[in-house]
């Protein structure tokens, strides 16, 4: 468990209007999620690993393809689709995020509430 799970208490606030998860990027997942994932997802693992990832830069770990739009490619019409397996950079989003001036965070419910409490 890392430090997002431990906050998840602040996810009251989270507003779940996955703007984070639209917001144009990729996701950087450790090489050893896509078995958990393939499982969870009911798929063959190399045909997970094929439909949704790229090797990162780094070549230790994986990005999500990039989509039309730039969202995630795990977002759907009411959130993440893989949410047990999202990887820590969702999880810490935005605690761990120094990233004030991107679009999502100005959306982003339970950024505001935070900084209520700051
Ligand atoms: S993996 Fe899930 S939580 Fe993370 S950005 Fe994609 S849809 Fe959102
Ligand atoms: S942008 Fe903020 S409020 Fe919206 S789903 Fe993401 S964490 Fe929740």
């Amino acid at each position: 468990m890392n430090g997002g799970d431990e906050r998840n208490g602040d996810a009251r606030y989270c507003a779940g209007c996955t703007a984070c998860c639209r917001w144009p990027g990729v996701v950087t997942f450790p090489a050893d999620a896509v078995g958990p994932l393939a499982d969870y997802l009911g798929m063959d693992e190399r045909a997970c690993a094929d439909l949704f990832f790229d090797i990162a830069d780094n070549r230790g770990q994986l990005r999500t393809k990039k989509t039309t739009d730039g969202g995630c490619i795990f977002v759907g019409e009411t959130g993440c689709r893989i949410y047990p397996h999202r990887p820590r950079q969702c999880r810490t989003f935005p605690y761990e995020w120094q990233r004030p001036e991107a679009a999502c965070m100005a959306q982003c419910a339970l950024h505001k509430a935070l900084k209520r409490r700051a």
